[in-house]
């Protein structure tokens, strides 16, 4: 395998996450600081990576708990530059679990790569007795280093996620991420891929726009769009508070993502405040708090749907277009 990675360059990113974590004690699993082992570190761990011509850069080290635009500003702008050389055959970005598929809908969104771009992580620090990180990270490698592999992907415990479908869906375990509906695209064994479907289209195609990833670079902060759920009580305080809010730093509220009951159905008092932010200039879109399936448009919705993306996907997807708008 060593032999056919030679002369395909691959870059390494590396953001932190638990992939970079350190515990003071090996059978400490979720007592650890994420973050804190170097990207250059981890590929060291990896035989895989011995073999293949490298970049290696720390793009970031944090808890991507914490992701703010400043780190995808700096992440985008590096995939962008790399994407761009000749040379290179794909690129792995070692990310924290809690919101790598922000991440990768935001690199997808903003990118299209027609080469790969693979975020790997891990659920257990560096330090565990049996980490999970550098299998994790070969196997991103595998799938980089693949011909056919395009667009931005997740790999983790053995399976391939499309940017669009992935999320989280466990707290602990090792393989804690699905792809809904759709399914992982394939599973990655002793560094063959076996694809369960054909790389999604809209991938493959590489219509990256230069302007709209020049617009994050040059942003100050995204537009302010806030998330929130449609529950048992939903009164509309919430709304109606964030409406009467004097602009933050981040500017005024420029967008409402709801995560609505079932097929999108919203509290009707909850309704009525958003609609009273609708009229006052607010977006607000509806996704599904159910973790699978997606909302099924019908006549007469109250509000437009987020068009199967997942609340946290739909709330990144609505600041995007403001900030094309
Ligand atoms: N909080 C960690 C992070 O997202 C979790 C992980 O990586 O698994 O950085």
């Amino acid at each position: 395998m060593e032999n056919e990675n030679q002369g395909r360059r691959l870059v390494v990113l590396g953001t932190g996450g638990t992939i970079a974590g350190r515990a003071t004690q090996a059978n400490d699993n979720v007592g650890y600081v994420a973050g804190q082992v170097a990207v250059s570190d981890l590929v060291a761990k990896v035989p895989a990576l011995a073999a293949c011509p490298l970049d290696v850069e720390q793009v970031a080290q944090i808890n991507s708990k914490d992701m703010v635009l400043s780190v995808w500003q700096a992440l985008a702008m590096r995939v962008a530059v790399h994407l761009d050389r000749p040379e290179v055959a794909g690129i792995v970005i070692t990310h924290g679990t809690d919101t790598i598929e922000e991440t990768a809908f935001l690199l997808q969104a903003l990118l299209r790569p027609s080469k790969p771009v693979v975020l790997t992580c891990a659920m257990r620090p560096a330090t565990a007795l049996v980490p999970d990180g550098p299998q994790n990270l070969s196997d991103a490698v595998a799938v980089a280093l693949h011909p056919q592999a395009c667009g931005v992907v997740v790999v983790c415990a053995g399976r391939i996620h499309g940017a669009l479908d992935v999320a989280k869906v466990h707290t602990y375990r090792t393989d804690p991420f699905e792809s809904g509906d759709a399914g992982a695209l394939g599973c990655v064994e002793e560094a063959q891929l076996r694809l369960f479907r054909p790389w999604p289209p809209a991938v493959s195609q590489g219509t990256h726009d230069p302007a709209g990833l020049q617009r994050l670079l040059d942003a100050a902060e995204l537009p302010r769009v806030e998330l929130m759920f449609s529950h048992a009580g939903s009164d509309g305080e919430l709304v109606r508070a964030l409406l009467g809010h004097p602009p933050t730093s981040a500017g005024r509220l420029r967008g409402i993502v709801v995560a609505g009951t079932g097929n999108g159905t919203v509290h009707d008092d909850l309704l009525v405040a958003l609609k009273q932010a609708q009229a006052g200039g607010v977006h607000v879109v509806v996704a599904s708090r159910c973790a699978q399936g997606r909302v099924v448009p019908h006549d007469g919705q109250p509000l437009p749907d987020s068009a199967g993306l997942s609340p946290v996907k739909a709330r990144l997807a609505l600041a995007l277009q403001l900030l094309n708008a």
